[in-house]
């Protein structure tokens, strides 16, 4: 047993990704007893790198948004995109949102908010694998996990946990609740090459030394009836990635024997995209993939443990929602706990707004990862009660975001007669782009 770790805590928070962060931070700057414990040493790398503004009013509850300004990611200025056979353009500012969309380098977007979370107060602890959460008894659940690199167990009690532990979902895992989404069983690939053209926000075609000075479209290409790409233009390498729907997926094992060599040579088939790869290297060692990554937990909270961000539920990244979702949740499970922490006699009640809010949003998210012909029934019903609960700015987020594609109609299907005014005509529609 380690003797130089804490023993007891307000609050345990399982992962240091964006979720644990706004989790952990809030709790810190409100003066609670937070440790963080994170199985990797940050940096660490994840995928996920094109960030749409909801994510600053996170960020600006703990303090970090400075920081992440000055970090000088390249901004996101919108979307290119070929969807439908049509090419078509999306800038944010056309829908007045005016806080800037950015590609970040995940490992050190992610490291800034961990690292503003130990200012903030909160204990840290990296390198340390959580492997259980007993919560049986009521008033104190025990965490146990063992330091990644000599391998001595340790464990904490704690009033409550927070499980952040992403797409590894520890706590649901452990007691059964997680449930695969059947209708979203695809396979993401995903790399980097060494550099590519990109649009500015004029469209036109820059090389990928212009790309300070002109920021970047995320390019993003139909594949098949609901499969995509994206292109995203990061600082020093360039993101690509492929969501293949289970019907696209022979098409890719076609070429190429190695998973690098397929994702080269798909890749640079694709409309939009393979057209500005034309001259680029696929880095050796940098393709990954994953399947079966759509999957809700029944229960968001269990007895006192709180689920929060990809550790809950995950879609498909389509509409850029995963990073600001999960700091959603670690907002609400923050707002749920301190407020428990402050009158135990609700909790209760707590918990249970928190799992009905959370859910909402979750719901949303995954309607607008559907094509908008292809919504449930059961999940289309349920949507028109709750998007009235969001506010006019995160709608004409979500209009922009779904406007890419295709699934504009979604949104204002969903709205009815209170449908959003900026159609998709504002936007303009560009005519095929020919480099
Ligand atoms: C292919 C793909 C593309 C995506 N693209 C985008 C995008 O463009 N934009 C976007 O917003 N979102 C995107 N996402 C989603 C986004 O990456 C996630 O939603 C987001 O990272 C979730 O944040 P999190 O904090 O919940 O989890 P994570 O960021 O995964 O952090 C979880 C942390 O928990 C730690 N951990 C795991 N297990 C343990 C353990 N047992 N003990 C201790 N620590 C542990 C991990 O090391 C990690 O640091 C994409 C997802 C996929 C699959």
């Amino acid at each position: 047993m380690n003797t130089n770790t804490p023993s007891k805590c307000d609050v345990v928070v399982i992962g240091g990704g964006p979720a644990g962060s706004i989790a952990s931070g809030i709790l810190a700057k409100k003066g609670y007893n937070v440790v963080v414990l994170e199985k990797e040493k940050f940096p660490r790398n994840t995928v996920g790198e094109s960030l749409i503004p909801t994510f600053w009013k996170f960020t600006d509850l703990i303090d970090a948004s400075e920081d992440i300004e000055n970090e000088g990611f390249l901004q996101k200025t919108g979307g290119v995109v070929s969807w439908g056979g049509k090419v078509k353009t999306v800038s944010f500012k056309s829908f007045g949102i005016d806080r800037k969309a950015l590609h970040v380098e995940r490992d050190r977007f992610d490291e800034i908010l961990l690292n503003k979370v130990r200012k903030l107060g909160a204990n840290v602890l990296e390198e340390m694998k959580v492997t259980s959460i007993d919560t049986s008894n009521p008033q104190e659940a025990i965490v146990k996990y063992t330091h990644t690199k000599n391998q001595e167990p340790s464990q904490i009690k704690a009033t409550y946990v927070i499980d952040a532990s992403g797409q590894q979902a520890i706590f649901s895992k452990q007691r059964r609740t997680r449930v695969f989404d059947k209708d979203f069983g695809f396979q993401a690939v995903w790399g980097y090459f060494d550099k590519s053209y990109f649009y500015d926000k004029n469209l036109k075609v820059r090389s990928f030394e212009e790309r300070y000075e002109n920021g970047g479209m995320t390019a993003v290409s139909e594949i098949g009836n609901w499969g995509w790409s994206w292109k995203i233009m990061l600082r020093e390498k360039v993101s690509v990635g492929i969501i293949l729907s289970n019907k696209h997926q022979p098409r890719f094992k076609t070429g190429g024997t190695t998973l690098e060599e397929r994702f080269d040579l798909f890749s640079k088939g694709i409309p939009l995209v393979g057209n500005m790869l034309s001259e680029s290297t696929l880095i050796p060692g940098s393709v990954k993939s994953i399947r079966d990554y759509a999957y809700q937990s029944t229960k968001l909270v269990l007895d006192n443990c709180f689920l929060a961000g990809d550790a809950a539920a995950f879609v498909d990244p389509i509409s850029s929602e995963g990073v600001p979702v999960s700091m959603y949740g670690g907002y609400l499970a923050a707002w749920a706990i301190s407020n428990s922490l402050k009158k135990p006699h609700r909790k209760e009640f707590y918990k249970n707004t928190f799992a009905q809010e959370y859910n909402k949003r979750l719901k949303i998210f995954k309607i607008l990862a559907y094509p908008s012909k292809q919504i449930p029934d059961h999940l289309f019903k349920l949507g028109q009660k709750i998007i009235h609960s969001f506010s006019e700015q995160e709608l004409l987020l979500i209009l922009a975001q779904s406007n890419m594609t295709g699934r504009f109609e979604t949104l204002n299907k969903l709205l009815g007669s209170h449908s959003v005014s900026r159609d998709v005509k504002e936007v303009g529609l560009v005519e095929p782009i020919f480099l």
